[in-house]
């Protein structure tokens, strides 16, 4: 019997120690839960041209690609703000990112936007462009990515689904792009050309707000779910 008393005995304090133990272990993990600082995500938002270089230009209004691509750019950078991402922007006005000194304007406005992308610490990056056809009748989005990146190829394949499911012209699958502003960097980037400026039809609903809004918000959806927020 006496035997029995110690063995229960021990057991008990055996016991009461396990559970002393789960609960310190789990305040601790609830005090690291709490303090552990959230992470914030930066993504580069690249409105493609600039300066001299106006891109393609709408016939009917007369927009320039240029000043397109800030306009989406600039949208993007308010919803990923309000969203908690952290913003690099390679140009936010008019101006283009070439050396006044440059001889060659192009190689050195891709030198500048390489440089922002590399010293950004980004884990996304989005180049913003418009179309252009000699034919009229071709119009859609279509999102590009770097062929040896698969985050590269993720994230394009997460803005084309969303993109197919909130806007009226899509223009096929994502594709591989040999553009310099993906090649010169290791981010997940895609170059999305908006639609095609050489459309009459497309060219007008480029310019609207509630469409840039439209368009900027199926973006965001693809963000998130890539990022998975
Ligand atoms: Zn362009």
């Amino acid at each position: 019997m006496k035997f029995l008393t110690i063995k229960k005995r021990t057991l008990c304090v055996l016991l009461v120690g396990v559970i002393l133990i789960c609960s310190v272990v789990g305040v601790c993990h609830a005090v690291r839960a709490v303090s552990s600082p959230k992470i914030v995500r930066t993504i580069v938002i690249d409105a493609g041209h600039g300066g001299v270089d106006g891109g393609c230009v709408g016939k009917n209004t007369g927009i320039t690609e240029s000043e397109l691509n800030l306009i989406y750019a600039k949208k993007l950078q308010e919803l990923c703000s309000q969203a908690g991402l952290r913003v690099v922007m390679t140009r936010a006005d008019m101006n283009g990112l070439y050396s006044p000194f440059a001889t060659n304007k192009k190689k050195s406005e891709m030198k500048k936007r390489e440089q922002i992308i590399n010293e950004s610490d980004a884990d996304l990056l989005i180049s913003i462009h418009m179309n252009s056809l000699p034919i009229k009748s071709v119009k859609g989005a279509q999102v590009f990515f770097r062929g040896d990146n698969l985050a590269s190829k993720e994230f394009a394949d997460s803005i084309t689904n969303s993109l197919k499911n909130n806007l009226e012209y899509i223009r096929g699958d994502s594709k591989i792009g040999d553009y310099y502003i993906l090649n010169c960097n290791d981010k997940a980037g895609i170059l999305i050309e908006c639609g095609f400026l050489s459309s009459p039809e497309e060219e007008i609903l480029l310019s609207q707000s509630d469409y840039i809004q439209k368009f900027c918000n199926a973006v965001m959806v693809g963000i998130f779910s890539f990022l998975d927020m």
